[in-house]
């Protein structure tokens, strides 16, 4: 459990100038973790910590030994070219190395020196998965996606009787999750025309997207042990932006009686940076359920939770066409805005609920929320609800219009936190494009 200390105070300020640049996801409250080396080289992948524009190189910083203690161990193993190592040292050493580098990074620090030759330009750098990811778990907490997408199938009896009583998942496929930037094919697969005899292999034309959150998770849980609500966010390293890309109509064919297969699998795109859940404290709010609604089973319940177990991380969809690009390359058109406050599941019910008959964690494991649409359709994350079933296109500046994607669209997913009496801390952002199909 993660109060405020002295690295959220908004007054900090760092030498880092960029860190106080209007509007940076990075200021000197947030510094979250990615995997990086400078780009077209073949320097070895090694952790980073966010400051601004810039990258404090954890590789190059344990070279000069300036922490001691569980922060210097910390920083040993974020210096490995992934951060499984670093996640499974659990949540004192992840304060520890945060304390630590937030006093290097504040003004008048005598550590400057040191830490400055340490700095790379995020510019100059590429991203790899923040983690080996053993396993991939998709979720489906929020309760406006599953009635949204429910009401397509059955307009009478949209959400499903558990819904309520189980936070819903399904064991995705790891080997496919790609880092932001990563472009992809347009999937192949068995597709049925709704009045077609027979099915055809073909190009997807109902290509989706899913604006999710992924979570990280820190320390192992062995087999046969469930983890309680209690210890759910000691066993999480933190947060990034995760794009699950869907094909519907492949879904639409395969997706009875074992759920999601192929129309998820081929690629999952997630954010370089992964924002710890201490950074995120101040953004903390109470988890409520109507009084209507059936109050969950006791393992998915804490007085802690119910306090302080939702997260209110603004999110965002931008959507690039082609055109678009072709007149500016930064234009984008935002088709979704809301808020992972909305979700009917929390962190800790998800991984109470994961472990709760002896599936084991381990670190580096990969959780993702399921599509985070809020109450009211502009809230939603999912082309799907969107545009109904694609029955109603979306208007997109310029006069073009979309269902759902087509060959050469980008999409950029955002999240960022800000409230009065605390510094504004950002994700940085998800983004894939989709490349025409291969030829069949
Ligand atoms: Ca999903």
């Amino acid at each position: 459990m993660t109060t405020l200390n002295e690295t959220h105070d908004p007054a900090l300020r760092s030498w880092v100038a960029s860190a106080h640049a209007a509007g940076t996801d990075f200021p000197i409250q947030n510094l979250p973790f990615a995997v990086f080396r400078r780009r077209g080289s073949t320097e070895p992948l090694r952790g980073g910590v966010a400051i601004g524009d810039q990258i404090v190189d954890l590789a190059e910083l344990a070279q000069a030994r300036p922490f001691s203690g569980r922060a210097a161990e910390a920083l040993a193993a974020g210096s490995q070219g992934t951060l499984n190592a670093l996640m499974a040292l659990g949540p004192a050493h992840w304060s520890a190395l945060r304390l630590a580098l937030s006093r290097a990074l504040r003004e008048g620090t005598h550590e400057q020196a040191v830490v400055q030759i340490c700095l790379v330009p995020q510019a100059q750098v590429e991203y790899e998965l923040p983690a080996r990811i053993g396993d991939y778990t998709d979720f489906y907490t929020s309760i406006y996606h599953a009635t949204n997408v429910g009401r397509l199938f059955r307009p009478d009896n949209p959400l499903m009787p558990n819904y309520k009583w189980v936070p819903i998942g399904y064991h995705g496929r790891a080997s496919s999750v790609v880092i932001s930037g990563t472009n992809f094919a347009r999937p192949c697969g068995q597709i049925k025309a709704p009045d077609a005899s027979a099915p055809v292999l073909g190009a997807s034309k109902r290509l989706d997207i899913e604006l999710e959150l992924g979570v990280f998770l820190g320390q192992s849980s062995a087999l046969g042990e469930a983890v309680t609500m209690l210890e759910a966010e000691d066993h999480v390293f933190g947060i990034c932006l995760l794009n699950d890309w869907s094909a519907r109509d492949i879904q639409a064919w395969e997706y009875q009686p074992l759920g999601p297969f192929l129309a998820k699998n081929f690629a999952t795109t997630i954010s370089p940076w992964v924002v710890t859940l201490e950074a995120l404290a101040p953004y903390r709010t109470a988890f409520t359920r109507p009084a209507e609604d059936p109050q969950p089973l006791p393992y998915l319940d804490s007085e802690r939770n119910r306090a302080a177990g939702a997260f209110d991380i603004q999110l965002s969809v931008g959507l690039q066409t082609p055109a678009m690009r072709a007149k500016d390359a930064k234009a984008e058109a935002v088709i979704c805005q809301t808020s992972y406050r909305h979700a009917y599941w929390t962190l800790a019910q998800m991984v109470a609920h994961h472990s709760v008959n002896g599936c084991n964690l381990q670190s580096g494991d990969l959780l993702g929320t399921g599509t985070l649409s809020g109450p009211t359709l502009d809230q939603a994350g999912a082309l799907l609800e969107l545009t109904t079933g694609g029955k109603n296109a979306l208007q997109l500046p310029g006069g073009e219009t979309r269902t759902f994607l087509e060959d050469g669209d980008a999409v950029v997913l955002r999240g960022w936190c800000e409230k009065p009496g605390h510094a504004r801390i950002g994700f940085g952002e998800c983004r894939g494009q989709v490349l025409p199909a291969r030829t069949l």
